[in-house]
């Protein structure tokens, strides 16, 4: 682990100046490419995960193989096992936590409503006691979520709007998470960024998300549930490309600025942020599917049916003004060009030929 998380630029360089970064959920998707990115300018990164059975667990493992390859390691436990994270803390001086590991999806809610409070509220606070007991403490970046604007209807979405609506118990925890980061923030002095993520998608993605599970019943020629708004309305979201949001992750650490406090003590004032990390240009899911269709070179079946109000929302949109102001973040994948790379990452992953002549995965 010392050797992974061992910085290889030299402190007080351009750009992350050698940060030494835990890594939470980085067999996931997202910390995956996070992780791969800080990696490759040359930060120190050690990985943890639960590797759970949320999707499929071999997917976490190849992407934690990747990592390995790269000199990540994941170490495999919960957030929740604070004895861990002390060890992991005292092991490596980490100056940053990108803290991704969380039950993601809105729908899983119903049947597993205590995974939710297991990792996105319990698994916090412990994660955040750990790091405000850490000398130094480090620098806190973590994932929020678009799902926080709930059933807002003002679009498009400022980080100044109303968040007291959540649709869901997924977007629930996510905005307490937002609540307890802020406590942690005024009380212990860390330095807090919140990311509020906008539908994330790409190569090494989630295959419980639409995009994903869409792509993979259209090559077996099966079925896809295409949700559809009250009154005929069509759902939209705002698709980011992952490539986006690293740049917007890494960006955040670059400018988190330090934490004030030391083994639990406040010594003064430290940052509190939040940024909304989207595309600013929502696509329907109708359109999604024409995108597909055309890279796929298949088309769908396609069951369209009234919304069950099992927690989605009809439309996300994201007003990216204060990140691109503070963080210089600015989206330059469009969804057309970002699901091309994506497809053609998922036809070799799972081992298809042109024409799906061969599967070796599914
Ligand atoms: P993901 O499920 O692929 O990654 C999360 C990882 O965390 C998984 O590998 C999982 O095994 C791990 N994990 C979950 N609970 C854990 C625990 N208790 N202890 C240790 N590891 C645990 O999801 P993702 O798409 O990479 O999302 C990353 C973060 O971004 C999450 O916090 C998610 O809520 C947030 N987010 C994602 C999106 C998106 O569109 N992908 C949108 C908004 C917010």
């Amino acid at each position: 682990i010392r050797a992974s998380a061992a910085p290889r630029r030299p402190p007080g360089s351009a750009s992350g100046a050698g940060m030494s970064v835990l890594v939470t959920g980085a067999a996931g998707f997202v910390g995956t490419h996070c992780s791969l990115a800080l990696r490759k300018r040359g930060d120190g990164v050690v990985g943890v995960d639960n590797f759970n059975a949320y999707y499929d667990p071999s997917l976490k493992k190849a992407r934690a193989a990747l990592l390995a390859t790269h000199g990540v390691f994941v170490v495999e436990g919960d957030i929740n096992d604070g004895r861990l994270l002390a060890k992991l803390f005292d092991v490596v001086p980490f100056t940053h936590v990108l803290h991704l590991a969380a039950q993601a999806g809105v729908r899983y809610a119903m049947e597993n409503p205590a995974s939710y409070v297991h990792s996105n509220v319990a698994g916090l606070v412990t994660l955040l006691e750990a790091c405000k007991d850490a000398d130094p403490q480090p620098a806190v970046v973590w994932a929020s979520s678009s799902s926080v604007y709930g059933l807002n209807d003002k679009v498009p979405f400022s980080e100044r709007d109303r968040t007291d609506r959540p649709a869901s118990l997924y977007a629930a925890t996510k905005k307490a998470g937002e609540e307890i980061t802020h406590t942690y923030n005024h009380i212990y002095g860390l330095s807090v960024t919140g990311l509020r993520f906008f539908t994330v998608y790409g190569p090494w993605g989630r295959p419980d998300m639409a995009y994903f599970s869409f792509t993979r019943n259209i090559l077996q020629g099966k079925p896809i549930t295409v949700y559809r708004g009250k009154d005929h309305v069509d759902l939209a979201r705002d698709f980011t490309y992952i490539d986006d949001v690293v740049k917007g992750c890494l960006a955040s650490l670059d400018t988190a600025g330090r934490s004030t406090g030391t083994g639990g003590k406040k010594r003064g004032p430290a940052p509190y942020r939040i940024f909304n990390l989207g595309n600013t240009s929502p696509v329907t899911v109708p359109n999604l599917v024409a995108i597909l269709e055309k890279h796929l070179r298949v088309k769908a079946k396609k069951n369209v049916v009234e919304m069950p109000g099992n927690g989605d929302v009809p439309f996300t949109h994201a007003n990216i003004s204060l990140a691109r102001e503070q963080l210089g973040y600015k989206p330059t994948t469009n969804l057309d060009a970002g699901l091309k790379k994506f497809v053609k990452w998922y036809l070799s992953y799972y081992g298809y030929t042109r024409g799906g002549s061969k599967n070796l995965r599914q």
